[in-house]
C-alpha cells in the first residue's frame, strides 16, 4: 500500500444475470479529509455478503440501490488512524460501513452504526457470528422461527455463515436440526461441527425425497436462506402451524427477472402455516443482548464458526463471486492488512 493512496473499488456497472468482477473497477483516490465528527480509519477485514448482488439491482430493496460508480458499498473492520470524534481514539477498533476500500472517513451513522469493537473480541468474528451474520441468525430463527424443544427445523444455505448458526441455536432450544448444503464436505461440517442431527446435500440428493425420510413428523420451523426450489420442496412438507422464515433468497439474487411462486404457497392454507420476511436492522436496539448471549454459547463451546478469509484488496470481487460459486464455508471475509 502507498501511502496517502487510497485503493477503492468501485461499482462499475450494473451486472446482466451472474455477477462478475468486471462488474467492478479498481480506482486509486488520495486519502479522504477528515472533518469534525468523524474518524479516519483504516480497514482491515471487509465483510461479503450475498445481498450485495441485490444491492447492485435497478430497482430498490430495503436500502437504496447502488450507483454506477459509487464506492462498492459494505461492512468492514477498521483500526481509527485519526479522529475528530468524541468517544473515538487512534489505535480503536471499530465496525461499520465504510466500503470497500483501504480508508474511510465516517461520521459512523447510517441503519448500521458504526461500533467499537470491546477488547478481547476477534476482529474478524465482528462481521460473522458476533455481528451482523450471526444477529440474523439469531433474530429470523428465534423471533420469527418460534422454534420449540422436540419440533423439527430445516435450514436451508446450512453451513453458510447464517445458516450455520442458525442449525446450531436451533440445537440449543432442543429441536432436530436438518440442514440442506450443496456438497458432501459442506454436509459434514453441519452434522460433525455444527451437530446437526443430519444435512441433505442438494446437488447430489434428491431434496424432497430426503425431506420426507428425514422429517417423519414434517418440518415446523423452515429457515430459508436459498429460495427457489428448495423453498417449494420444503413447503411441501409443512407440519401444521408450521413458520416459513424468508431470511434471504440467494438462488434468485442473479437472476433477471424475480420469482413466480412459490408455486405451492397453498400449503401454507392447508397447514395453517405463517410465511415471514425480516430485516436483521429492524432489531438493532436488541443487538447488545443478542451478541452477549452468543458469545456466551461461543465461550461455553457450544456454538462454533468457520470463517473463509481471501486475502488481499485487489481480491475483493473475486471474494464476492464465491458467495454464488458455493465456494465458502462458514463466513466470507477479505483480509487487507494487519492491525498496527
Ligand atoms: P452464505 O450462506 O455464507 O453464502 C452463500 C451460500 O449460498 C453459498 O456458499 C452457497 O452454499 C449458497 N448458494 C449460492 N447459490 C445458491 C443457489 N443457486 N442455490 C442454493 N444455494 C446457493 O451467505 P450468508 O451471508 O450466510 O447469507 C445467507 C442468506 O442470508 C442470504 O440469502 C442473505 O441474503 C441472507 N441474509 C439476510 C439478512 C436479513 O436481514 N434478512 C441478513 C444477512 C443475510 P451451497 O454450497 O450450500 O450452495
Amino acid at each position: 500500500m502507498s501511502p496517502g493512496i487510497n485503493r477503492q473499488w468501485l461499482f462499475a456497472s450494473r451486472p446482466v444475470g451472474m455477477v462478475s468482477t468486471a462488474n467492478f473497477k479498481l480506482h486509486e483516490a488520495p486519502l479522504p479529509e477528515v472533518k469534525d465528527g468523524q474518524v479516519l480509519v483504516r480497514s482491515l477485514y471487509l465483510s461479503m455478503d450475498p445481498a450485495m448482488r441485490a444491492w447492485m439491482w435497478e430497482r430498490e430493496t430495503y436500502i437504496a440501490p447502488l450507483q454506477v460508480g459509487e464506492v462498492m458499498r459494505g461492512s468492514a473492520v477498521a483500526q481509527v488512524i485519526e479522529s475528530k470524534k468524541p468517544g473515538y481514539a487512534p489505535g480503536d477498533f471499530v465496525v461499520g460501513v465504510f466500503g470497500w476500500q483501504e480508508y474511510a472517513a465516517s461520521s459512523g451513522g447510517g441503519p448500521l452504526p458504526m461500533v467499537k469493537i470491546p477488547p478481547g473480541v476477534p476482529l474478524a468474528a465482528t462481521l460473522g457470528v458476533l455481528g451482523i451474520t450471526g444477529l440474523t441468525a439469531y433474530f429470523g430463527l428465534l423471533d420469527l422461527g418460534e422454534p420449540q424443544a422436540g419440533q423439527t427445523v430445516v435450514v436451508s444455505g446450512a453451513a453458510g455463515a447464517v445458516g450455520s448458526i442458525a442449525g446450531q441455536i436451533a440445537k440449543l432450544k432442543g429441536c432436530r436440526v436438518i440442514g440442506i448444503a450443496g456438497g458432501p464436505e459442506k454436509c459434514r461440517w453441519c452434522v460433525e461441527q455444527g451437530q446437526f442431527d443430519a444435512c441433505i446435500d442438494y446437488k447430489h440428493e434428491n431434496v424432497r425425497a430426503r425431506l420426507k425420510e428425514l422429517c417423519p413428523d414434517r418440518i415446523n420451523v423452515y429457515f430459508d436462506n436459498v429460495g427457489g426450489e428448495i423453498l417449494e420442496a420444503a413447503m411441501d412438507r409443512l407440519a401444521l402451524k408450521a413458520r416459513v422464515v424468508i431470511c434471504g433468497a440467494i438462488s434468485r439474487y442473479n437472476a433477471e427477472a424475480g420469482p413466480i411462486g412459490p408455486r405451492n404457497y397453498m400449503n401454507l392454507l392447508v397447514s395453517r402455516a405463517r410465511m415471514e420476511g425480516f430485516v436483521v436492522f429492524d432489531y438493532a436496539d436488541q443487538f447488545p443482548q443478542a451478541l452477549a448471549e452468543m458469545a456466551g454459547w461461543i465461550a461455553e463451546g457450544k456454538l462454533r464458526y468457520e470463517e473463509d478469509i481471501v486475502e488481499g484488496f485487489e481480491n475483493a470481487p473475486a471474494a464476492l463471486l464465491r458467495l454464488f460459486e458455493g465456494k465458502n464455508l462458514g463466513k466470507q471475509i477479505v483480509k487487507i492488512a494487519d492491525p498496527q
